[in-house]
């Protein structure tokens, strides 16, 4: 990797100011999903392990700028202890006197964990001086908040400036996996893009097209693109503007050479309801009231085949509405084919990972992307903010 990461450096006796992802869920004053907090252990160790004293700090949930008292950072510092199995100590603010003597005495091998950065909107307008106050803290800094690097925040870039930058494991490992799969993927490459809506997505369209052998295309967004080809949609979510540009997206695919694929079959419903009459149609004989709310068994199945032999998968978008038994074979089918790929396979966004995990295959995906928003636009082509902000090898 051309950034300096965490192996670059002399850690010893350092005080390490690091951007953890710890937006977790929190029930009743508890984490409910510790999965970021252990995703960013790796890094933590490592840092403790190699003598550093470790200044841990996060944004939890959208504070918009004010203290909340239920998006305290406390649940997060009592998992953290038990997962570490070592003290966490906690300060109620994340600058300031209290912070600065708390980080002052920092012992190596032991870890403070700042209070929630977004109590301050300063965070979030990347100021300058809040930066600078942040960076006061520590001699370097690590970024290892993959799920905000697509951020241009204050703990997230601005910090960058003042110190030593380099980037922490989580971050390391994925923009390396993404990033190889982009420029360098093992053949053939196979995107299954999905979701509700075309718009959220046309820029990872349009950046995959000149880079994938197959773009699978399910879920609402297929909608769109069916509809661009000329069949009757009767009630299902349709972008009518975005019409015209699925059709250019189609002669984009045709013109790079690109095999894209498209629903044959749908599973199509009365109402948006789990228990709704629901039934199985070809893609021209959507009836008028009728919604799309799946791909249908036969789509399904041509998709599970078009995966069969690849060797870099990258999946963004469920199928259909999962979240509801009638609707959720498409992506089961779709989720079973990937984590049955050999080659390299990646799935990123909430809904996806949420999806290869009731699926009960997030064990046999190769690499699952920590960071939805920040994987989208990792996969639009775009440079993330937090990322570019590091130093250089
Ligand atoms: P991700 O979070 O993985 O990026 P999105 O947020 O783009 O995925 O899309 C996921 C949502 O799309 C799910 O809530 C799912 O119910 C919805 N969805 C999928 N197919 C359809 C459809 N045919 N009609 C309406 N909504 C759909
Ligand atoms: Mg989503």
């Amino acid at each position: 990797m051309a950034k300096l990461t965490i192996k670059d450096l002399d850690l010893q006796d350092k005080r390490v100011l690091v951007r953890v992802d710890f937006n977790v869920p929190l029930e009743d004053g508890r984490v409910t999903d510790n999965t970021r907090i252990r995703a960013a252990l790796p890094t933590i160790e490592y840092l403790l392990d190699h003598g550093a004293r470790v200044i841990l700090m996060s944004h939890l949930g959208r504070p918009k700028g004010k203290v909340k008292e239920e998006l305290r950072l406390n649940p997060v510092a009592r998992e953290l202890e038990g997962l570490l199995r070592r003290p966490v100590h906690k300060v109620n603010d994340c600058i300031g006197p209290e912070v600065e003597a708390a980080a002052a005495a920092l012992q190596p091998g032991e870890v403070l964990l700042l209070e929630n950065l977004r109590f301050h909107p300063e965070e979030e307008k990347n100021d300058p001086g809040f930066a600078r106050q942040l960076a006061g803290l520590a001699d370097i800094y690590v970024n290892d908040a993959f799920g905000a690097a697509h951020r241009a925040h204050a703990s997230t870039e601005g910090v960058a400036y003042y110190l030593p930058a380099a980037a922490g494991f989580l971050l390391q490992k994925e923009i390396e996996t993404l990033g190889r799969a982009l420029a360098d993927p093992e053949r053939p490459f196979v995107a299954i893009i999905g979701g509700a809506k075309v718009s959220d997505k046309i820029s990872v369209i349009r950046n995959l097209l000149g880079k994938v052998d197959t773009l699978i295309i399910g879920g609402g967004m297929a909608n769109t693109f069916l509809k661009a080809q000329g069949h009757v949609m009767g009630k299902s979510l349709v972008e009518e503007d975005q019409v015209p540009l699925a059709q250019e997206l189609i002669e984009l695919a045709a013109q790079k050479g690109v095999k894209l694929l498209l629903p044959r079959d749908l599973v199509v419903a009365r109402e948006f309801k789990a228990d709704a009459p629901h039934q199985v149609v070809a893609v021209n004989a959507v009836p008028n009231d009728w919604m799309a709310l799946d791909i249908g068994p036969e789509t399904a199945r041509a998709y599970a085949g078009a995966l069969s032999g690849a060797r870099t998968v990258v999946w963004n978008g469920p199928m259909g509405v999962f979240e509801m038994e009638a609707f959720a074979h498409g992506t089961e089918v779709v989720a079973r084919a990937v984590a049955a790929v050999d080659g390299m396979t990646i799935v990123g966004g909430g809904d996806s990972v949420a999806a290869v995990e009731k699926m009960g295959v997030a064990g046999k995906i190769k690499h699952i992307s920590t960071g939805g928003g920040a994987s989208l636009e990792f996969l639009e082509g775009k440079a993330l903010p937090g990322v570019v902000a590091l130093a250089e090898k």
